[in-house]
C-alpha cells in the first residue's frame, strides 16, 4: 500500500538523497498559498460575506440583503464549477495535485512525519500542522461571520462561533492526521467530482523514456492514489475505493501531482523515464526506427 510508510520512505528518502526541494514542491506551495490567500481576501476585503452573526452581508463592498448575498454567492460558485469542469476536461486533476489546500496540509503532515519522526520534535510537528489547519478553518469562518463576534457578540454567539471555528479546525486536523493522502485517494468528494468530470484531458503522465527505466518501482510506491504511472497512458481502471466508484479510469484518477516523476528523477541518472505534462503529439511515423526517440 503506497500511501503511508512505503510512500514516505520512498518519496522523502529519495528527496533526502537529492538534498534540495523539488521544483514541483515549490510550484505546489506557491500556487497553493496564492490561491488560499486569494480566497481568504474575498471576505476580508468585503467582496463577499454572508454574516450569520450581524446580518451585515457584503457583496463587492456594499451591504446587501440575505437573498442578494446568497445570489451573489451562488453565481460565482456556479462559474467556478463551470471553470473546474472545463479545467478538468483540459488539464486533468491539477487542482488536486497543485492547488488544493487539504492536499497541501496532507503533504505538510507527511513531510513532518518523515523529517521529525522521532523525539520531542514530533509534537512540534503536530503543533505546526494544527496551526495550519486552524488558519484554513479561519479562512472558511471569515465567509460566514465577522471576526468582531468574538469581541462584541453575546455569550451564545461567541459559543456558536467558537464551536464552528474550533470544530472545523479539529475536523481538518483529524482528517489530516488520521487519513492523510488516503483522504485524497478514497474520500475526497471534490476529487470524485473532478474524476467523474474529467475522464480525459490533454495532460498525463507519460512513460517517455522506457529504455532508461531501471524497474526500481519508486514511481508506484510514491503514487498517493495507488496507480501505476508507467501504465497511465494505457487508461486502465482501478478498483473502487472509498467514495470513488470502480469504473473510473486511472487516467481520470491521476492527481497530476508529479510525485511519481519526482521519485523517478531521483532514481535515475539519465533522462527521466516518466514525464508529466501535456501529451506529446504522436510522433510514431518518423520515429519508428530504432534510436530516434529522444
Ligand atoms: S500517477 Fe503520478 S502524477 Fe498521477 S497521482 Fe500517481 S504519483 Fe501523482
Ligand atoms: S521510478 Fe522511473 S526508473 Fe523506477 S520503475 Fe518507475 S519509471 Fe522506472
Amino acid at each position: 500500500m503506497p500511501v503511508g510508510v512505503t510512500r514516505l520512505k520512498t518519496l522523502y528518502g529519495l528527496a533526502k538523497k537529492r538534498g534540495s526541494v523539488h521544483r514541483y514542491t515549490w510550484i505546489r506551495w506557491a500556487v497553493g498559498i496564492a490561491f488560499t490567500a486569494g480566497v481568504a481576501l474575498l471576505p476580508l476585503t468585503g467582496v463577499l460575506r454572508i454574516d450569520l452573526w450581524s446580518g451585515e452581508h457584503l457583496w463587492l463592498g456594499e451591504e446587501v440583503g440575505l437573498i442578494e448575498a446568497i445570489k451573489a454567492f451562488a453565481f460565482p460558485f456556479l462559474a467556478i464549477n463551470i471553470a473546474i469542469i472545463v479545467a478538468s476536461r483540459f488539464i486533468g486533476r491539477y487542482l488536486c495535485g497543485f492547488v488544493c489546500p487539504i492536499g497541501a496540509l496532507n503533504r505538510l503532515d507527511e513531510w513532518f512525519a518523515w523529517r521529525w519522526r522521532k523525539g520531542r520534535r514530533r509534537w512540534l510537528a503536530h503543533a505546526i500542522v494544527f496551526v495550519a489547519c486552524a488558519l484554513l478553518a479561519a479562512v472558511a469562518f471569515s465567509f460566514w461571520s465577522d471576526w468582531r463576534v468574538f469581541a462584541k457578540g453575546s455569550p451564545a454567539a461567541v459559543t456558536v462561533a467558537g464551536v464552528g471555528l474550533g470544530g472545523t479546525t479539529l475536523v481538518l486536523f483529524g482528517t489530516v492526521r488520521g487519513l492523510g493522502m488516503r483522504f485524497c485517494r478514497d474520500y475526497c468528494p471534490s476529487g470524485v467530482y473532478f474524476a467523474v468530470l474529467g475522464p480525459t484531458s490533454m495532460t498525463t503522465v507519460e512513460f517517455a523514456h522506457p529504455e532508461e527505466c531501471t524497474d526500481c518501482g519508486a514511481c508506484e510506491k510514491s503514487c498517493p492514489v495507488d496507480l501505476t504511472p508507467r501504465e497511465l497512458a494505457e487508461e486502465g481502471e482501478r478498483p473502487g475505493m472509498g467514495f470513488y466508484p470502480a469504473n473510473l479510469s486511472d487516467y481520470a484518477l491521476c492527481l497530476r501531482c508529479g510525485d511519481c516523476v519526482a521519485a523517478c528523477e531521483d532514481s535515475t541518472p539519465g533522462p527521466t523515464p516518466l514525464r508529466l505534462g501535456f501529451k506529446r503529439a504522436p510522433a510514431e511515423e518518423p520515429a519508428k526506427s530504432e534510436g530516434v526517440e529522444r
